[in-house]
């Protein structure tokens, strides 16, 4: 009789033993911080996969942009589409461009992802100016989303010189598809930014910050507590330079080619997709915020509004996850 309770206890020993371990590699967390897309990529990772998907992150996220996206480097697929003026498409490219030419017809042009040329003007990537007048309107002229049809297995450029730019919905892409690599893993929870578009994924609530649009990286006016949801936001404060009193930001109003101005500071999309949350939150930043809650509705999205009057405008939903934490900012739903 001792002996079967001795071997029992074993037994039971080697059981727990063997549950806290596979309980600590279940709960296993991994961080993981570089530079890719012209931005800060982090992600926290937790489950027993976390190691092996933070290193897929990273070469996920750099092959993307290197062999994809990028506009700039000569190895992208979408700077061989710009150089030869249109080309074959396929697969993911041609659903990413599907989506950006949905959203550039449904903003009324306000959204363009053919505006790459302006965007080369003002060369906000790297050493920011005010372009020449001429140039401007030069590059505005070969601009514009009407111009690119996309047919079954191409993508035509009415005129050559359009020149597609991912700017304004690549990062939110990069979530997508790190969404789905990590589906398939043992990921309990994650959490991975892209500059400033990030997916809450898992089955906690997450709280995510609202940035203080005159303040540093660190501070915030408010806080989300959500559910799992890609979040994207635009802000004039994200990359901006000051000429003879005057600031000028990167999101342009393809009519002008100038920065846009509709008294906001920034805009913020909740989605389930990371190139719709990405793509709809420059939108509504160049629609303003009556025409830009209209369109995050017609695309099923949430939109969160940040003005110069120092509000924060939002639909009525929004009291139930909105915690303002800067008492100068006021919250309004509408
Ligand atoms: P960030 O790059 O800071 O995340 P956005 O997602 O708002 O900001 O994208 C801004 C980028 O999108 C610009 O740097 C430019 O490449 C491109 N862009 C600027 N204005 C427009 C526009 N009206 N429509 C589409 N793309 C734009
Ligand atoms: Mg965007």
């Amino acid at each position: 009789m001792k002996k079967v309770l001795s071997v029992a206890a074993v037994i039971l020993a080697v059981a727990l033993v063997a549950f806290l371990a596979y309980d600590g590699i279940a709960n296993k967390e991994t961080s993981t911080d570089f530079f890719s897309m012209n931005t800060y990529v982090t992600a926290k990772l937790v489950g027993a996969d976390s190691d092996e998907c933070a290193e897929q992150i990273r070469s996920l996220t750099e092959k993307l942009d290197t062999e994809i996206l990028s506009r700039t480097s000569p190895s992208s697929y979408v700077f061989k589409l710009n150089s030869n003026g249109g080309g074959e498409v396929d697969g993911k490219i041609k659903e990413y461009l599907t989506v950006l030419l949905n959203v550039s017809q449904k903003s009324g042009g306000a959204f363009d992802f053919t505006l790459g040329g302006v965007s080369d003007l003002w060369n906000f990537g790297a050493e920011p100016s005010v372009p020449d007048e001429t140039a401007l309107k030069d590059a505005l002229s070969h601009s514009g989303y009407q111009k690119i049809q996309l047919e079954e297995t191409a993508v035509i450029y009415g005129d050559k010189k359009a020149v597609i730019d991912f700017g304004a919905a690549g990062k939110g892409i990069a979530l997508d598809e790190i969404k789905s690599l990590l589906s398939g893993k043992k990921i309990k929870s994650a959490v991975v930014s892209v500059g400033g578009s990030v997916l809450l994924m898992g089955e906690d609530e997450f709280t995510v910050g609202i940035r203080n649009p005159s303040g540093n990286s660190g501070s915030y006016i408010a806080k989300l507590n959500i559910p799992e949801f890609c979040v994207s936001t635009s802000g004039s404060y994200e990359q901006q330079f000051e000429k003879d009193g005057e600031v000028f930001h990167h999101i342009l109003n393809p009519e002008t080619g100038y920065p846009a101005n509709n008294g906001l500071l920034s805009v913020t999309v909740l989605s389930q997709s990371g190139i719709l949350s990405d793509a709809l939150s420059t939108a509504c930043f160049v629609l303003g915020q009556e025409k830009g809650m209209a369109l995050a509705k017609e695309f099923g999205c949430h939109a969160i509004f940040v003005t110069e009057n120092k509000e924060i405008i939002a639909e009525k939903y929004a009291v139930d996850i909105i915690e303002i934490t800067d008492d100068s900012y006021t919250l309004v739903t509408r």
